[in-house]
C-alpha cells in the first residue's frame, strides 16, 4: 500500500458505476427478466465478495439482505439463479468485456493512481505471462488445451497471456487485457503462447497508441520474430536470455573485448556483478538484429547465488545497470502479485466457476480479472480501502469481514461497509418481545 491519493473516481463505488454504465451500452437480446448488466454485474459481485462458488451467490443472493445489498452496491436490481447465470454468459462474446480495462485503467490515470509507477525514461513496466485458468479431466471444448497423461488420462485446459503494469516498489499491479491462448493457434505449446503475444501486443497498441511501456518477460520471448514486433510497436523490451537458447549471442558477448564487467557490494553485504556489452547480434540466423547484453550474478552474504540474463533495447552503461535489473526482475509480479493473489487470496481463480460449451471459462476469467483490477486500484487510490484493509491485516480477512457484513446487515453504501470494518459498530439489537 502506498500513495496518500484518494479520489472519489478510485473508489469502489466510482469504479463499480462505471463498469454499470459500460455494461449497460453493450447490445442486449434481453432474456426477458434479467438484463444483461445484472448478469455481469452479478459476475462483479461473484469475484468481488469472493464467493467460493456460484451456488453459494445464488442462495445468499435469494435472502432479502444480500439482495438489498447487492443492488445497493452494485446496482443489480435482479441477480439471476446458477444455471440462468451461466447459459447467459457461456452465449456472451468475452470480446466485448474488452474495452472495460482500457475505460478503468483511463480513470486510474486521470486519478493519478499511476503517479510514482513510472519506472524508466517515462516508461511503465509491463509484465507479460501465460497462466492455467480452467482445468478438467472431463469436461473440455474445441478450443481446450489437451496434455495427455501415461496412464491414459487427458487433462483439458484453458490458458490466457495476461499483461499486467508492475513496478519494484509497489505492491500494487494492474492488468490490461488479457488473451486467451487458443489450441488452434498451434500444436505446440510454445506456439501457442507467442501466437497470443502477437494478438495481445497489437491489441495492446491500438487501445493505448501513447502509452511508454518497456515489457519484461521471461526466455521465451527473446527471439527474434517477437522483438521486431515489439520495435515495430515501438515498445521497449528487457527480455530473459538463457545460455542454453543463446549460444551464439553468449560467445559473441564472451569473445568481444568491448564488453564491460562491473562489480560492488551494497550497504546490504549483497554483492552484485554485472557483464554487459551494447550491439550484440541476437543470434546466427538473426545477424543483423542487435541487442543489448546484460548479465547479473547476485552474491548474498549467506552465500546464495543467483544469475540472471537478459537482452534489451535500452543502452546499458555504468550507470543504469541496477535500474534495469530491477526493472527486469519487477517481471515476477505478474506470477507473485497477480496469477497467486489471485489463486491464494480468495479469488478462487483456477478453481472452475465453469466451462460451459462456447465462452463461459472465458468471460468468468475476464470477469474475475476485472474485479481483481478494481481491487487494484482501490489498493492504490481509496483511503477507506487502504485503513479496511491494515483493520483487517490481511486480503482474506478483508473479503471475509466484507462477505459476513453483506449477509448480515443492510449496507446503504460502500463507505459504510469499509467505514464498519475500520471501526466495528455495536450492533443494535431488536427490542426482546420474548
Ligand atoms: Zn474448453
Amino acid at each position: 500500500m502506498s500513495a496518500p491519493i484518494s479520489r472519489k473516481q478510485l473508489s469502489a463505488a466510482g469504479l463499480l458505476n462505471k463498469a454499470r454504465r459500460f455494461f449497460a451500452k453493450i447490445p442486449d437480446p434481453c432474456d426477458g427478466k434479467i438484463t444483461l448488466v445484472d448478469y455481469l454485474m452479478s459476475g462483479l459481485a461473484l469475484f468481488g465478495l469472493k464467493y467460493p462458488s456460484l451456488l453459494q451467490f445464488e442462495h445468499d443472493s435469494r435472502e432479502e439482505t444480500t439482495r438489498a445489498n447487492l443492488h445497493a452496491l452494485y446496482g443489480i436490481e435482479r441477480a439471476p439463479s446458477d444455471t440462468r447465470f451461466r447459459e447467459r454468459l457461456d452465449a456472451f462474446d468475452p470480446s466485448q468485456l474488452l474495452p472495460l480495462y482500457k475505460a478503468l485503467f483511463a480513470d486510474l490515470q486521470r486519478g493519478k493512481g499511476l503517479e510514482g509507477f513510472e519506472y524508466l525514461d517515462g516508461h511503465y513496466l509491463l509484465s507479460l505471462d501465460g497462466t492455467g485458468y480452467f482445468s478438467s479431466t472431463k469436461v473440455h471444448c474445441p478450443q481446450c488445451g489437451e496434455k495427455h497423461h501415461r496412464n491414459g488420462t487427458t487433462t483439458y485446459y484453458h490458458q490466457m497471456l495476461g499483461a499486467v503494469l508492475v513496478h519494484p516498489d509497489h505492491s500494487e499491479v494492474f492488468p490490461l487485457a488479457p488473451e486467451p491462448i487458443l489450441k488452434q493457434d498451434g500444436a505446440r505449446k510454445n506456439d501457442c503462447e507467442r501466437n497470443a503475444a502477437k494478438r495481445l501486443l497489437a491489441d495492446l497498441r491500438r487501445a493505448h497508441p501513447h502509452l511508454k511501456l518497456i515489457v519484461v518477460e521471461d526466455a521465451l520471448a527473446s527471439n527474434a520474430p517477437h522483438i521486431r514486433q515489439l520495435q515495430e510497436l515501438n515498445l521497449r523490451f528487457i527480455l530473459g536470455a538463457k545460455p542454453s537458447d543463446h549460444t551464439h549471442l553468449f560467445a559473441w558477448v564472451a569473445a568481444t573485448p568491448e564488453t564491460r564487467e562491473v562489480e560492488f557490494t551494497d550497504a546490504k553485504g549483497v554483492r552484485h556483478r554485472f557483464r554487459y556489452l551494447n550491439g550484440a547480434p541476437l543470434n546466427e540466423s538473426n545477424f543483423d538484429l542487435e541487442v543489448n547484453f546484460l548479465e547479473y550474478w547476485e552474491h548474498t552474504p549467506d552465500g546464495k547465488v543467483t544469475h540472471f540474463s537478459w537482452v534489451t533495447d535500452f543502452t546499458i552503461d555504468d550507470s543504469n545497470l541496477m535500474t534495469l535489473m530491477r526493472g527486469a526482475r519487477a517481471r515476477w509480479k505478474v506470477e507473485n502479485e497477480t496469477f497467486n493473489t489471485l489463486e491464494n487470496q480468495g479469488y478462487h481463480f483456477e478453481h472452475n466457476f465453469g466451462h460451459g460449451n462456447n465462452n463461459l471459462s472465458t468471460v468468468l476469467m475476464h470477469l474475475m480479472m476485472l474485479a481483481f483490477l478494481i481491487d487494484q486500484i482501490q489498493q492504490r487510490g481509496c483511503r477507506l480501502f487502504q485503513a479496511a484493509l491494515t483493520a483487517a491485516q490481511s486480503k482474506t480477512r478483508l473479503w471475509r469481514k466484507l462477505r459476513a457484513r453483506f449477509d448480515l446487515c443492510l449496507i446503504p453504501d460502500w463507505d459504510t461497509l469499509y467505514r464498519s470494518i475500520i471501526q466495528p459498530p455495536l450492533l443494535p439489537l431488536p427490542p426482546d418481545t420474548s
